[in-house]
């Protein structure tokens, strides 16, 4: 959700860096290889098409290892000045969006702080009604959602000004129905999902043209039943997130032929279990979400083998620190926390409270608020 990217130093970068380091080591073989890159290997199937994916080693953590990642993202905030806390500022709200939602859908929301969160939010608020990443950056629509989130969780809207984060996004639409992400104009279909999903969760859809961001959300649908970020962009597993999400918010989503995106999304699944979020690329956590959620609205979850995903996840778990990493044997960080434990969710983990597909929030907090976003049988 705001949280379309993978944090750049939590994965993209370091997803980049680690397909560089098999190269090396293939030529260089006196590196000391670090744990991370002992489950890489890229495998090349009889079409010839190189397939990029890790290798789980018997060792990996194979059950879920509940308290250690209550643990981790309680301790997470209070670290304030760690050097990890201090560098991911610039996207803050969403942080907290992620490892609250991770402690709600493990029962433990109760550890964290209510007041210093709602106390932070407000004051993320500004003047235009967006609300900011943290105090001192530009508002955004990425993490206007992420503040919302939040107050639901919180059942507390009432710390901002709610009509004033209706008018921001309202501002945001454009003439052919797209949407903004903040008043520098880049338009992408993951603002047309922050859009319509701060809106509904506010109850608030009737203040945009839902129609036209229909129409614009629909112009960027793919011959392989995909989506990408604007009309004529590649399909990628995030964008699907968001357009069939989006469709689910307003209502839309016969409009997707969901046998032929159904067949995209599950041919994101690789050997070890794990889905990538484009063909030739590694599988992660995180997409393991897009893809897994994005089965789950359009009705064709059964379409992956749920046991190897599930193991695939489980390795991922770092046993000493708690929290989930991208891939096994990498960095853990709160963003791939959320994912793993609401993929875990969707896939019927019995430890882990329902997650809605949608939202990526508990769905007793739907409920609350009278929200139920439509899913296809
Ligand atoms: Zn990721």
């Amino acid at each position: 959700m705001n949280t379309l990217h993978c944090p750049p130093l939590a994965s993209s970068i370091q997803g980049g860096l680690r397909v560089l380091q098999i190269s090396t080591r293939s030529t260089d073989t006196s590196l000391p290889s670090a744990k991370s890159q002992e489950h890489i290997t890229i495998t090349t199937p009889g079409q010839g098409t190189p397939v990029k994916d890790v290798v789980i080693g018997s060792d990996a953590p194979s059950s879920l290892l509940l308290s250690k990642h209550a643990d981790y993202i309680a301790e997470y905030g209070s670290k304030k000045d760690d050097y990890e806390y201090c560098i991911t500022e610039y996207l803050r709200m969403s942080g907290v969006y992620w490892g609250l939602t991770a402690m709600e859908l493990m029962g433990q929301l109760g550890r964290m702080d209510r007041d210093e969160i709602l106390r932070f939010v407000s004051e993320c608020q500004h003047e235009c009604g967006g609300i900011s990443a943290s105090q001192g950056h530009d508002p955004h629509l990425l993490y206007t959602l992420s503040a919302v989130q939040i107050l639901v969780l919180y059942d507390s809207l009432s710390s901002v000004d709610v009509e004033k984060v209706v008018s921001y996004v309202r501002g945001l639409q454009q003439e052919d129905g797209s949407f903004a992400g903040d008043k520098w104009g880049e338009i992408d279909t993951r603002f047309s999902f922050c859009a319509v999903a701060t809106l509904a969760l506010l109850g608030r859809l009737d203040a945009v043209d839902v129609d036209k961001a229909v129409k614009f959300v629909l112009s960027c649908m793919n011959f392989d039943g995909g989506f990408g970020c604007r009309p004529g962009s590649e399909s990628h597993a995030g964008q699907i997130y968001c357009c069939v999400g989006f469709l689910s918010v307003t209502g839309q989503l016969h409009h997707i032929d969901a046998d032929l995106l159904g067949w995209w999304l599950c041919e994101r699944q690789l050997p070890s279990g794990g889905l990538n979020g484009r063909p030739e690329k590694l599988p992660d956590v995180c997409y393991s979400w897009w893809v897994l959620a994005s089965l789950q609205m359009i009705g064709r979850l059964h379409w992956i083998d749920p046991d190897k995903l599930r193991r695939f996840i489980l390795a991922c778990q770092d046993e000493e620190t708690g929290g989930f990493a991208d891939r096994p044997g990498d960095m853990v960080d709160p963003f791939h926390t959320l994912f793993g434990i609401a993929g875990l969710s969707l896939l019927g983990e019995a430890q882990v409270r329902p997650v809605n597909p949608v939202f990526c929030m508990p769905e007793e907090t739907l409920r609350r608020i009278g929200l139920d976003p439509d899913i296809l049988d």
